[in-house]
């Protein structure tokens, strides 16, 4: 029998690569997937569709962090055009306030309920927009901090967050998922698409993604405005 794992699933490019890595591995994944009243509220459609896809059981999780803001994805700020040379330099506006430590809170009250220790998520810090919250000193703080605040702990385990893609760039993350015959063309990166669910080619999300499927030589199978 497959060892259980949670994945978050948002249903962007990075976290879609993840849940097929995870299965390659031989995990058995629990995705959940975060609705956080977000922008682009398209990924979660795309995240039921890759789940569907899997056939693996998803929890979809309210979390209204419009009702705290601070961030582009869900406050009334406008998603930037920024030139990509810029992109990973500081803290953008779509940064959305501790939004890892939020996920990964949940994500691990779901694993510690279904007796599961394993979690992955797809943080990288290569070609990313420079969240602090994606960071390894954060992911790894976060481990111990989870592992001690659940009953793993006292029964000598531990849980372990999987990054697999954390030192990939977007063109190595986009192969790899290719290799593993991941359909791109389920995935939504965009932060502001229109309300076909039409990618801008704008905003940092859609530079990265396009110069990444550009560098590993291949057509970015979603539809752009
Ligand atoms: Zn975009």
């Amino acid at each position: 029998m497959n060892k259980k794992c949670v994945v978050l699933l948002s249903g962007g490019l990075d976290s879609t690569t993840t849940l097929a890595i995870a299965i390659s591995e031989g995990f058995k994944p629990y995705a959940i997937t975060f609705d956080y009243n977000q922008r682009h509220h398209i990924e979660i459609e795309r995240a039921k569709m890759t789940a569907e896809k899997y056939g693996v059981h998803q929890l979809i999780f309210p979390l209204p962090l419009n009702l705290i803001g601070g961030s582009a994805l869900t406050d009334n700020i406008d998603v930037p055009d920024n030139k990509i040379e810029e992109i990973g330099k500081g803290i953008p506006i779509t940064y959305v306030p501790a939004r890892n430590s939020i996920f990964l809170s949940v994500a691990s009250a779901w694993a510690e309920a279904n007796e599961i220790n394993d979690i992955f998520i797809g943080v990288n810090t290569l070609d990313y927009s420079g969240y602090p919250d994606c960071r390894k000193e954060f992911i790894d703080a976060m481990e111990r901090a989870l592992t001690l605040g659940t009953k793993f702990h006292d029964r000598g385990k531990r849980i372990v967050i999987h990054t697999p893609l954390a030192d990939m760039t977007k063109a190595e993350i986009i192969k790899r998922g290719s290799e593993l015959g991941v359909d791109y063309s389920l995935t939504s990166s965009c932060y502001n698409p229109d309300e076909k669910g039409r990618a801008c080619g704008k905003c940092d999300s859609c530079k990265l993604r396009l110069k990444g499927f550009a560098e590993a030589g291949l057509k970015d199978p979603v539809e752009y405005q």
